[in-house]
Order: C-alpha cells, then structure tokens, then sequence
C-alpha cells in the first residue's frame, strides 16, 4: 500500500466553499462544502489524520496479535483481543488496501 506521507494538514482558510487536504503543498482532498456545511471541516480533519490512523491501526494490530495469538487459549480477560479487537483493525486495514 503506498500512499503520500504524512502528516496531512486540514486548510479551511477559503471561506465556507471548500476545505482543503494538504500534506506540504501538495492537494489531497478537497472537500466540497454541501448541507449547511457543518460536516465539512470534521470530514476534512478526518482525512487529515488517515496517516495516523493508519500507523495506530497496524500497530494496534501487532500488538494485539503479539498479547494473544490466535486460538491460544480456551478463554481469558485477553481474548476480546483476538475475537474483537483484531477482527476490526483487519477488517479497516483490508478495506484501505483492496479501495474499498
Ligand atoms: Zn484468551
């Protein structure tokens, strides 16, 4: 998966048309003002913080394979680890990877 570096900036110095995405000077999103508007900014700092997201999700990922592999126990207080935890972290890193 390649995608530009981070971080990425949220520019909401346009007026209420538009937010814009940046990571240095280089336009990632931008985000189209629709409704009242409200939800823009937040949808734009949303996308701004996808690197970071994403780098907490793999390691979140790791770590939660590394505490509790697979079927290594019949039941603990660490198994929401492995039967919820790790299901969803995989599940929103499938999706980025296969652009869904
Ligand atoms: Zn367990």
């Amino acid at each position: 998966m390649s995608h530009t570096p981070g971080p990425w900036e949220v520019d909401s110095a346009h007026g209420t048309d538009a937010v814009y995405v940046l990571s240095e000077n280089h336009l990632i999103a931008h985000v189209i003002a629709h409704g009242d508007g409200t939800d823009d900014a937040a949808n734009a700092r949303l996308i701004a913080a996808a690197p970071d997201l994403l780098e907490a999700c793999q390691a979140a990922l790791e770590i939660a394979e590394a505490l509790h592999p697979r079927g290594s126990c019949d039941g603990c207080r660490m198994c929401p680890l492995e039967l919820e935890m790790a299901p969803a972290l995989r599940a929103a890193l499938y999706a980025l990877e296969a652009g869904r």
